[in-house]
């Protein structure tokens, strides 16, 4: 068994405790390699790198900090199969499906590399006679980036690349279920010139993120995953003084119109609810066709569809859908369409009996495409989200009353429309409260230099990740007013001081 260590001051170190877990093979089920789990003073010694090395990181001109981040996104471009491989080997995922992961992280190191315009002040001059104002914006300190299994590299890229352009300094905890990822980019981060301790992996679980909310020299902390786990960060975090973002779980909806092209919303469905095995915050999980008349024909398009979906491992060029995580989750997936068919749902596609009979696979964590009919907001189907390749049809006969299904779900990641109505489709994208929204888009994640972030219990904190709302989570803002001698001279004034 292998050592998967943390990265601490530039370097991999394998710290302080002896606690580990598994990592393992979605694909096979098995496990070559094991994390270790950091301890608190391990993670006290990453955070001290990351408070000593902030100082002369937070005064290196921008524009050095982004090209540093620039030749780190030439080595993820030349190497991104390499990284694709790595983070597929522990998530499961296709190659393809992980080539794209890469580059919609590489797209936020590409936005953070514009650091030099958007961190750019105000200035007013004149606010009073010979009186000029200014504001800038200065970086935070120490952050911190806590993240899930599901996207081992992008999720990652969502917080650090900004936070460093920002001229931040940086400790990452991984998914202890995915931890490579992080270590490589870590290595790759100094070998395109980023000075020791800016950027710090510490592998581990509660134990660490425990360490990190409760660390007085983390100002922030930016975190991805379930929602129960974002409010606790929230929660914590803030009563400690700290900045935090954290972002929670999903349940997204897609409302099929009479008026929808069929064939196209099919095909959209198929890719948003079982691509990535259905673990994809932004996943399609629950489709609303407007009318018996649209569920019944979208059915008859899915139900093909469905069972031809070739499940295999990442090394199989021709899957289009791997293994869950791990056995756990996929007993778990499997233990909510049982829950789905007791409480009264009509299991038209099963995955639970799919077997997986490439050899040398047969181990791996396989679940087949599942397509539940008749579907109802009081079954635990509806009202949890499931994480895996489980597609539920709730039959809505309005646009009212499909609209009413969405705002009574405690989540509100993203959802879409399909429709060729361009009246109902601006009614949604205005009315829908959630938070990001496609249109005739299954999968609508904003691109980087926009903001990724979701409403309702989908979020905790202010700021969504990367774009300038990113910026805005990482800097603070400094008002300087500047008044030089001019030769004028008055006498104290103990009224409060207006300029104009
Ligand atoms: P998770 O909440 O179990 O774990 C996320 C992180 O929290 C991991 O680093 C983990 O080590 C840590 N953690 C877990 N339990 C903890 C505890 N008790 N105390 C402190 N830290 C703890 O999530 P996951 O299973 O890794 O990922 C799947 C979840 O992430 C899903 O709910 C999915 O919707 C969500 N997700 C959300 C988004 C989004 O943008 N909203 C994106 C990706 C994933």
């Amino acid at each position: 068994m292998n050592d998967i260590a943390h990265y601490i001051n530039g370097s991999a170190t394998s710290g302080t405790s002896s606690r580990t877990q598994a990592v393992y093979d979605p694909a096979t089920g098995e496990s070559e390699n094991n994390v270790l789990l950091a301890s608190a003073s391990d993670v006290d010694t990453a955070v001290a790198a990351a408070k000593a090395a902030w100082p002369r990181w937070s005064k290196t001109p921008a524009l050095r900090r982004a090209r540093i981040l620039d030749r780190f996104k030439s080595i993820l471009w030349e190497r991104a199969d390499e990284l694709a491989g790595i983070l597929a080997s522990e998530h499961g995922k296709t190659h393809d499906d992980a080539l794209g992961e890469v580059t919609r992280g590489l797209e936020v190191v590409e936005f953070a590399i514009g650091a030099p315009s958007f961190l750019k002040g105000d200035f007013s001059e004149n606010v009073g006679t010979g009186v000029d104002s200014h504001n800038i914006r200065q970086s935070l300190g120490v952050c911190a980036g806590i993240t899930p299994f599901n996207f081992p590299a992008m999720v990652p890229m969502w917080m650090f690349p900004v936070s460093l352009a920002c001229g931040n300094t940086f400790v990452l905890k991984p998914s202890e279920r995915v931890p490579s990822a992080s270590l490589k980019m870590a290595e790759w981060l100094t070998e395109a010139g980023l000075p020791d301790g800016v950027f710090n992996v510490v592998q581990g679980d509660k134990e660490a993120v425990d360490a990190l909310l409760h660390h007085p020299d983390v100002k922030a902390i930016s975190f991805v995953g379930s929602t129960p786990i974002a409010k606790y960060i929230y929660t914590t975090g803030t009563s400690n003084g700290k900045r935090v973002q954290a972002l929670g779980g999903a349940k997204n909806h897609a409302i099929i119109m009479p008026d929808a092209d069929l064939d196209m919303t099919a095909n959209a469905l198929m890719g948003a609810a079982y691509g990535s095995a259905g673990e994809r915050c932004m996943a399609i999980s629950v489709a609303v066709p407007v009318s018996d008349a649209v569920a019944d024909a979208l059915i008859e398009k899915l139900v093909p569809k469905i069972n031809a979906l070739k499940i295999g491992p990442t090394s199989d060029s021709d899957s289009e859908m791997g293994p869950l995580v791990t056995a756990q989750h996929r007993d778990r997936v499997s233990g909510y369409i049982d829950a789905g068919e007791s409480e009264g749902a009509k299991v038209v596609v099963d995955g639970r009996g799919f077997k997986q009979d490439k050899q040398g696979f047969e181990n791996g964590y396989y679940l087949g495409g599942t397509l539940l009919d008749n579907v109802t907001p009081d079954m635990s189907v509806w009202k949890e989200e499931i994480f895996g390749p489980v597609l539920s049809v709730v039959r809505r006969n309005s646009y009212q009353e499909a609209l009413d299904l969405v705002h009574s779900h405690e989540f509100a990641n993203g959802t879409a429309i399909f429709t060729r109505d361009g009246d109902t489709a601006r009614a949604f994208s205005q009315d829908v409260e959630v938070g990001m929204i496609g249109i005739n888009v299954p999968i609508p994640v904003p691109m980087a230099f926009h903001s990724f972030g979701g409403w309702k219990a989908s979020i905790f904190g202010d700021h969504h990740m990367h774009g300038m709302e990113g910026v805005r989570f990482y800097t603070r803002i400094k008002t300087t007013t500047t008044r030089w001698p001019d030769g004028q001279r008055s006498d104290a004034e103990f009224v409060m001081p207006t300029l104009g």
